[in-house]
């Protein structure tokens, strides 16, 4: 087993103070993270990574790092530490490579999540047993890493779609295990309150304002509602798939409805009260018109894509009053006495 000089490998000297470790570790974890390179010097990457990351959990935790100062008192006065390595006939901390470093981390790539599975096995002999022993303490520090974005579809009505408000749906996101600290391992060996996975799903609702311009497959960035993570929580993208409801329906960018009156009511221009976003607008129905004609509203249906508003189609339809008094049954017999039959639709004409 090799020693590992932590502080070479983040660039600091052994007095750094806390500050300086952050920001080393800060700058280098950027610089190696294994998005920022090639696929093809993925693995080296990697390991560089990991490296700095665990030289970062033992050095940014006052314990860990006191514990590990001591030993390397020890090592640094000839007690050397397991088998040796390079550089460790009493060179002292400074003279490990980097690059030797990163090497060491060679064969131990695994481990669910990336986190502390991938750590050396100095690593593991030095602080395995803090991990095994105390619950809170011993969990590593995190990475300082939003979590990632996370993605979802919700059905929204059309009618929401159209006259707004706000809609919940409930979420379910992964947040990091809290017995492992969401590094999926304890010293004993995977965590069995994740099964190793180190994260757990968790449901919970949302509640969604129905954005002015909503519109079918429109994706909304939801601050916060991703996967969590050390330094927050990622984004969540929510995409709206708009579906027909009782009322209203979509015809290409448009929306249509059905606009109930009686028969009576187009013997003059009528007026009829229609619900639209923010309130009520009044449609008139011209007297003339026949029942399945359409009135458009301009500019009263969906946001497009372009930013401008499709129409609102209102499809006439005849209805009669939920129950008829006897009077109105003879007015109604009377008229259909006084007019040739009416079928249409699906009702054969003759
Ligand atoms: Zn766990």
């Amino acid at each position: 087993m090799q020693f590992q000089d932590y502080y070479t490998t983040l660039g600091v000297s052994r007095t750094a103070t806390d500050d300086e470790i952050k920001r080393a570790y800060r700058k280098l974890a950027k610089e190696w993270h294994p998005d920022r390179h090639p696929a093809s010097k993925r693995e080296e990457v990697e390991k560089k990574f990991k490296a700095i990351a665990e030289a970062n959990e033992v050095l940014s935790d006052p314990e860990k790092r006191k514990r590990y100062d001591a030993l390397g008192e020890h090592w640094r006065h000839g007690q050397e530490f397991g088998a040796g390595g390079p550089g460790a006939a009493g060179a002292g901390f400074r003279n490990v490579d980097p690059e030797e470093f990163a090497r060491m981390f060679g064969g131990r790539g695994g481990g669910a999540g990336g986190g502390g599975g991938g750590f050396s096995d100095f690593f593991a002999q030095m602080f395995g047993d803090m991990f095994a022993g105390r619950g809170q303490h011993a969990r590593p520090q995190p990475r300082a890493q939003r979590g990632a974005d996370a993605e979802a579809e919700i059905e929204l009505s059309v009618g929401e779609a159209l006259l707004g408000g706000k809609r919940s749906f409930a979420l379910t996101t992964r947040v990091p295990c809290e017995v492992c600290g969401g590094e999926g391992r304890l010293a004993s060996g995977a965590c069995p309150a994740c099964a190793g996975l180190g994260a757990e799903n968790r449901r919970k609702s949302v509640e969604l304002k129905i954005p002015d311009d909503a519109h079918d497959s429109q994706v909304l960035r939801l601050r916060g509602l991703g996967q969590a993570g050390p330094a927050g929580a990622g984004d969540l993208l929510l995409t709206l798939r708009l579906v027909g409801d009782d009322t209203y329906r979509l015809r290409g960018d448009d929306v249509e409805a059905d606009v109930v009156v009686a028969p009576w009511d187009l013997l003059e221009d009528c007026r009829v009260a229609i619900a639209v976003r923010g309130g009520t607008a009044t449609a008139k129905i011209p007297v003339g018109t026949r029942p399945g004609q359409k009135l458009r509203l301009r500019g009263q249906g969906l946001t497009r894509t372009d930013g401008s508003r499709s129409d609102l189609l209102l499809v006439v339809r005849l209805g009669l009053p939920d129950s008829l008094s006897d009077r109105q049954k003879e007015l109604l017999r009377e008229l259909a006495a006084a007019s040739p039959p009416v079928r249409g639709g699906a009702a054969s004409g003759s």
